[in-house]
């Protein structure tokens, strides 16, 4: 019997155990997928031990703690610095992350973008940057403090706090803020964010099942949006088959569990 779980503070939301537990059924496999909140992140490597998993997946705000308490990471991982799987190996916790991955297939549908501007300088923001460099659009960086913008100034990304931002003209916006995740937060002052807007095509929000008032304010602004259900969907795909050492067909996964994006 394996054992999975989703860590994170707050987890309450997930819905990354309900994805992993229909494949599971799906596949009649002999494992679950459970979640933990993880209040202390000091703990996050220990409580892995603890509850004897083969793997998890991480979310807000673990990422970067996670990353530096891995055995192992992934070349991909360790170039990002943030983790979203954790696989146990020969009794080695190897670091993923299957985010970038995920939000990459998520806007194919958008077509031919340019540029984009990043809201948010987490580990989310951080994936989401390099896979868009990676695809050679040019990306611009927003955060509402100046700590965790260090990491793309490094790695050569134009990157702003909000007191020094220059605005330009994007083509994608992107809320990589957990302003919207549990209040009715905008992740950047109304009024700066709707003038962005009205020069931008597409708006994307990570936050999934929920119009955001990110998503409200694109949506009035006549934008094609997205929310995060389609990455959130295609990081589990990835996640699942690293659980499973990539046994199993993505398609299949695919068609498993999109059901619990259907109910
Ligand atoms: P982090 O905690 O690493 O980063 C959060 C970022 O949000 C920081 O840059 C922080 O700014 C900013 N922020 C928080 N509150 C506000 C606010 N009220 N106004 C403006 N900025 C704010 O989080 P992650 O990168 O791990 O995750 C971010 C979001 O992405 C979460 O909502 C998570 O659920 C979602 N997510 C969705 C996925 C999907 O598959 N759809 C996958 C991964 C994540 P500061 O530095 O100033 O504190």
């Amino acid at each position: 019997m394996k054992l999975f779980s989703i860590f994170g503070n707050p987890v309450s939301h997930s819905i990354s155990p309900k994805m992993h537990n229909q494949v599971i059924r799906d596949f009649n496999l002999k494992a679950c997928y459970i979640r933990t909140c993880i209040q202390d992140p000091k703990t996050l490597m220990q409580t892995f031990h603890q509850l004897k998993l083969d793997g998890a997946n991480v979310t807000v705000p673990h990422k970067e703690v996670a990353l530096a308490q891995c055995d192992k990471l992934d070349s991909f991982a360790q170039m990002l610095g943030a983790v979203n799987t954790l696989v146990k190996k020969n009794n080695t916790i190897i670091g993923y992350n299957t985010d970038a991955p995920g939000f990459y297939k998520a806007i194919t549908s958008f077509g031919k973008i340019k540029n984009a501007l990043i809201l948010g300088a987490g580990g989310t923001a951080r994936a989401i940057a390099m896979v868009l460099r990676e695809n050679n659009i040019q990306v611009t960086l927003l955060n509402r403090s100046a700590k965790r913008l260090e990491f793309f100034i490094v790695n050569g990304f134009e990157a702003y706090d909000w007191q020094n931002f220059q605005a330009s003209s994007y083509d994608l916006i992107i809320n990589t803020t957990s302003a919207g995740l549990s209040d009715e937060k905008l992740p950047l002052e109304q009024n700066l964010l709707a003038n962005l807007m009205k020069n931008a095509h597409f708006a994307f929000d990570v936050i999934y099942n929920k119009q955001t008032p990110f998503l409200k304010l694109a949506q009035q602004n006549a934008l094609t949006c997205k929310d995060g259900s389609d990455m959130l969907l295609h990081q589990g795909i990835l996640a699942f088959n690293l659980f499973f050492d990539n046994r199993f067909n993505l398609a299949e996964i695919e068609r498993s569990m999109q059901k619990v994006f259907l109910l």
